[in-house]
């Protein structure tokens, strides 16, 4: 989320409606840190409430603090992709005891404090299960392992691509930002690599690699097609020439190094054929 466009959005916002929006959503994409200390500003300056999207980001750290601790709220996902899992579900992390023991309450059905059923006001069952939960604390032990590992997979794509023109690996923009590289992402220079993201992405899979296009932005999305927006184009460029990388934990340093020689070799490959039909002189 760009500081610069969510100012904007609330100033045209209030100038439109005469209302301040009630809460903001950042979202450490990837697992890297959004620019916290700007929107807490701006969070400030409005009186907004920050409610943080942390589903990738457990374990990601913003000078030095962990990313689900910046909000008010915060979301994390234990869905089986995520860092760790409880097969599906997650965790709301509140800043007060009182607001967990609130939405404890409105997840377990709104039961009043009664012998028979009693609603008082309307809940959910939003509960996650025991054997869920079971599975949970289980994980919570090899946690620290399972950033460690993905950290690790991300600084093996790091080197192994180093070399390879027009090939960006996401990466900390400073020291500030401690991404926990749930997924290892890249950019694909189309110019450099005379390669759209979409060629790469099914020389991959006729090598067995699955390999994925960034996330859609949710402007773009057709259910959102009438939402208001405030963009520069940067979502959209970024979906454009981004691919995740395989990043599982499952994947061995050598399956690792298997996936990157496929992309070098899929972009060297068509140089080459480039080269030798005269298309490049
Ligand atoms: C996975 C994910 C979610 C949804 O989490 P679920 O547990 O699958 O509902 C939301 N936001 C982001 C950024 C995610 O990656």
């Amino acid at each position: 989320m760009s500081p610069e466009l969510l100012e904007h959005a609330i100033k045209d916002w209030i100038r439109k409606t005469g209302k301040v929006p009630k809460a903001m959503i950042p979202v450490h994409l990837y697992g890297m840190p959004a620019q916290i200390d700007a929107m807490k500003e701006i969070a400030r300056v409005y009186d907004i409430r920050i409610i943080e999207d942390a589903a990738e980001a457990l374990g990601s750290t913003y000078k030095g603090r962990k990313c689900g601790t910046f909000g008010e709220f915060a979301a994390l996902s234990f869905n089986g992709n995520k860092m760790i899992t409880t097969s599906g579900g997650g965790a709301l992390v509140c800043s007060t005891p009182d607001q967990a023991k609130k939405t404890v309450f409105y997840a377990t059905q709104a039961r009043d404090d009664a012998p028979w059923y009693q609603h008082s006001s309307i809940g959910y069952n939003y509960r996650m299960s025991n054997i869920c939960a079971g599975i949970g604390r289980g994980q919570m032990m090899i946690l620290e392992e399972h950033i460690a590992r993905r950290r690790a997979i991300h600084q093996l794509y790091k080197e192994l691509l180093s070399g390879m023109e027009g090939i960006v690996v996401q990466e900390n923009p400073s020291r500030d930002y401690q991404s926990n590289f749930w997924l290892t992402c890249i950019l694909i220079d189309k110019k450099a690599t005379k390669l759209t993201p979409e060629e790469i992405y099914l020389y991959l899979a006729e090598k067995q690699i699955e390999s994925r296009p960034l996330w859609k932005p949710l402007h773009l999305q057709p259910v959102f097609s009438t939402a208001p927006f405030y963009g520069d184009g940067t979502s959209a460029s970024l979906f454009d020439i981004g691919l995740c990388l395989p990043s599982g934990l499952g994947l061995s340093d050598e399956e690792i190094a298997y996936v990157a020689e496929h992309i070098c070799t899929c972009i060297k490959r068509n140089n080459q054929s480039l080269l030798t039909s005269g298309y490049l002189i």
